[in-house]
């Protein structure tokens, strides 16, 4: 994990006491949270919803939404390159074994489902249409919906990993927000977010405009990670889901349906999904080991383990469908 602070990158903050979906105060969750990923300068706190009927989780204070941009000064999507030592190639050749052994475990089961239609955002066996994604991530997936013969754009706000999409794969990506671009309305039969609301200023506003520019009867179709994850009540304040800065608010279900209700949304389908928490259980242990000083595992072991916490997520997923690392939402305008 590299650390390079840059305290001249240090992030303005703006006060942030109520819950975007209800309104509510917050209690304090967490103080002195760092940024474990990249090493953005700073500490952060994060209070949690009090109404259990929302539960939303937040940072207070939050970086203005003019200053966000420079906590991805070193994040994945800029596709900084990784020395290819041997340990490193060793630790890969372990995950792949993991995951391939997973994919012959999971055979039939529903977990094998979620990730072959998390793949595409569960929208991949109807017609095609127009399909809007914001923040393109890797820009795979939008590059597997035009192998469908879906008509794609995307929407990114962060100028570097919107030119290496661009390059890589030729698909038009205007960078921005959302509501900054102004698209015309009623003009989407799609409009994809993949772990992608957690980390905008004004998350309603956000939804909001998604439901805007969707024609009627088009779709939402959004990842986020879940509050009331396993992972995060195992690993609490070392959970990689918390990621701050540049996660803002985390939802839980009930924060997130309200949030969509509230916009004019109708929920055609929300739950939990455990298919891409494997890596979610490594990184949590790597910053508990990390936060703690001390390494109490041999990272090939941790490999396995975190799939094996995958599949034991899964299962609690059947008891408690709250329970998977991520929420996965579709909503009709
Ligand atoms: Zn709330």
């Amino acid at each position: 994990m590299t650390m390079t602070r840059n305290d001249a990158d240090t992030l303005r903050t703006e006060t942030s006491p109520a819950c975007a979906v209800c309104a509510q105060p917050g209690r304090v969750l967490y103080e002195g949270l760092t940024d474990y990923l990249a090493g953005t300068a700073g500490q952060w706190r994060m209070l949690r919803c009090p109404d259990a009927a929302c539960g939303l989780l937040w940072l207070d204070p939050k970086p203005l939404a003019a200053d966000l941009i420079k906590a991805y000064a070193t994040y994945h999507t800029h596709g900084a390159s990784r020395a290819r030592d041997p340990a490193r190639l060793w630790h890969s050749a372990v995950n792949s074994a993991c995951k391939q052994l997973s994919r012959v475990l999971e055979l039939g089961s529903a977990l094998g489902r979620q990730r072959r239609e998390l793949r595409t955002m569960f929208i991949g066996s109807g017609s095609p249409g127009t399909l809007l994604d914001i923040g393109c991530g890797s820009g795979r997936f939008l590059n597997r919906m035009r192998g469908l013969g879906w008509a794609v754009e995307d929407v990114e706000f962060d100028p570097v990993a919107a030119a290496r999409i661009g390059k890589k794969y030729g698909i038009p990506v205007a960078v921005g927000s959302l509501p900054e671009l102004r698209y015309a309305q009623d003009k989407y039969d799609v409009v994809a977010m993949s772990q992608v609301i957690e980390h905008v200023h004004d998350p309603v506003a956000l939804l909001k405009e998604c439901r805007r520019v969707l024609r009627p009867g088009g779709r939402l179709v959004l990842s986020t990670p879940n509050a009331q994850s396993v992972a995060h009540r195992l690993y609490g304040r070392s959970w990689r889901g918390l990621e701050p800065p540049r996660h803002l608010h985390i939802f839980t279900t009930a924060a997130l349906e309200n949030a969509a209700r509230r916009c004019g949304f109708q929920i055609q389908k929300l739950v939990t999904l455990s298919a891409e928490s494997a890596g979610i259980y490594r990184a949590s242990d790597v910053i508990m080991e990390t936060q703690g000083g001390r390494r109490t595992r041999a990272a090939s072991a941790g490999i396995i383990r975190s799939w094996l916490m995958r599949y034991r997520e899964y299962r609690e997923t059947l008891r408690d469908p709250h329970a998977g690392q991520d929420i996965f939402l579709v909503a009709a305008k």
